[in-house]
């Protein structure tokens, strides 16, 4: 699959004039690369497209998938802006190498290439609709693509030499692996030298993003093969790409309806929805439970002294922090503003106040550049396996009512309901 041109920023500009493409606010070494990787795509696509005297079977293949891949983007125009929005921008966010990586197995190297053209003209023209954006990075990415291209088509050249089913396919995966590497290397780099710092790892693509990616290029052999074989039904494939993207629309939905953009733990209705779920079973087996709530001290005055930028990135280490401290079930939430909400099974009392304080005192050793360090307090309440899932709001009013008590006992401490402070 060819990364979306989101890897690289969001969509296009107003203007049309360089200036407004926002290159200039990139550093001198990456405008280079830029157009070292541009004048290569173009240069070379050119070449053979002008060396490759196209026979009608390449012309007639060339529309089809030009078709094709058109349709395809106005058929899923909508979800794809719906993904950019939802920040669904990782490098592989799309499945627009079902058409082109078709071409790489079934048209000459500079055919294939330059339907990456057509692609990202049409990218081109719906970002200009949308009106937002940089040109230079879709014209950069379109780049990127048009080498893959020709780095994979390379591979089923050499391999052409090579006799039989089972070689032929291998040179096919060869070259999906080549595509792909060829690909995302050059992406990467384009964005290790544009971002400042230099930080590529929020755009890596995960397991996730890596699984798409395989599962459109083997739509894109298959592609090839209806292209080979049974050319009316590749409309097929274009239904099917565009039904799997809108899914992998709702998932990204789905996923920003529970989570709190801020800090990444689960929102209030994602957190009580868990811990509902943790309540039957702890009522179901009888085992303990407890419910922390965890207050940050004085954040007003964080906010007043350092202001909201350093207080929000206060927010992310302490949600980054309480995660860390936990076991991967202890699902943790933010109930809004500076409090979190914490759930763990299992413990029975002793236990569970010894990891309220391990929180508290690990939010108390965390140090934010640009700010002094913080401190928390955290009320508990606990219950013997004998909370029925709504009782989640009954055990968060124990332990808000705790928490109150800490507050008002001095701050940086925990109370437990029903017990005291510690
Ligand atoms: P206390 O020790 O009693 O908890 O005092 P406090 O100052 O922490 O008081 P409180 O917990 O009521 O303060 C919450 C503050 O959090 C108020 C609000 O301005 C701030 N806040 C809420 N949401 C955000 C946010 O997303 N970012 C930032 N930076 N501040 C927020
Ligand atoms: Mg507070």
């Amino acid at each position: 699959m060819v990364p979306h041109p989101t890897a690289l920023g969001e969509s296009l500009g107003r203007g049309t004039s360089v200036r407004r493409w926002g290159l200039r606010s990139i550093p001198v070494s990456a405008r280079a690369f830029l157009l070292l990787v541009e004048c290569c795509a173009l240069g070379l696509t050119t070449g053979l497209v002008l060396a490759e005297q196209p026979s009608r079977t390449t012309l007639i293949r060339f529309v089809a998938l030009a078709a094709l891949t058109i349709g395809y983007g106005e058929l899923a125009v909508r979800s794809e802006r719906m993904k950019r929005y939802l920040g669904s921008d990782k490098v592989f966010a799309n499945p627009m190498s079902v058409w082109s990586f078709a071409a790489v197995l079934t048209m000459p190297a500079g055919w294939a290439a330059a339907l990456i053209a057509v692609q990202y003209g049409q990218v081109m023209l719906q970002r200009r609709r949308d009106k937002s954006g940089r040109p230079y990075r879709v014209v950069f990415t379109a780049a990127a693509a048009m080498i893959a291209q020709l780095a994979g088509a390379a591979v089923l050249g050499a391999g052409g030499v090579l006799h039989g089913p089972v070689m032929s396919s291998l040179a096919v995966l060869v070259a999906v692996v080549v595509f792909t590497v060829v690909n995302l290397g050059i992406v990467l780099t384009g964005i290790w030298l544009t971002a400042r710092p230099p930080s590529i790892r929020p755009m890596l693509p995960d397991l996730d993003a890596l699984g798409y990616e395989l599962a459109t290029l083997v739509l894109g052999i298959a592609t090839a093969q209806f292209l080979l074989h049974t050319a009316a039904l590749t409309p097929v494939i274009l239904l099917l790409v565009a039904y799997l993207h809108r899914s992998s629309v709702v998932k990204a939905l789905h996923h920003a309806a529970r989570t709190d953009a801020k800090t990444g733990l689960l929102n209030t209705t994602a957190w009580v929805e868990h811990a509902n779920g943790v309540l039957s079973r702890s009522e179901r087996n009888g085992a303990p439970v407890a419910v922390l709530v965890v207050d940050i001290d004085h954040f007003k005055s964080i906010n007043d002294t350092y202001g909201h930028l350093i207080g929000d990135q206060v927010l992310i280490a302490v949600a980054a922090c309480l995660r860390h401290e936990l076991r991967g079930h202890d699902s943790v939430g933010r109930f809004g503003g500076d409090e979190f909400v914490v759930i763990l099974d299992e413990l029975d009392l002793a236990r569970a106040e010894s990891v309220a304080n391990r929180l508290r005192t690990a939010v108390g050793s965390l140090r934010i550049a640009g700010c002094e360090p913080v401190t928390a307090s955290v009320g508990l309440a606990h219950a013997y396996g004998d909370c029925e899932p709504g009782d989640i709001k009954q055990l968060l009013q124990r332990a808000d009512v705790a928490l109150y008590l800490a507050k008002s006992s001095g701050r940086n401490r925990l109370c437990t309901a029903g017990s005291g402070v510690s």
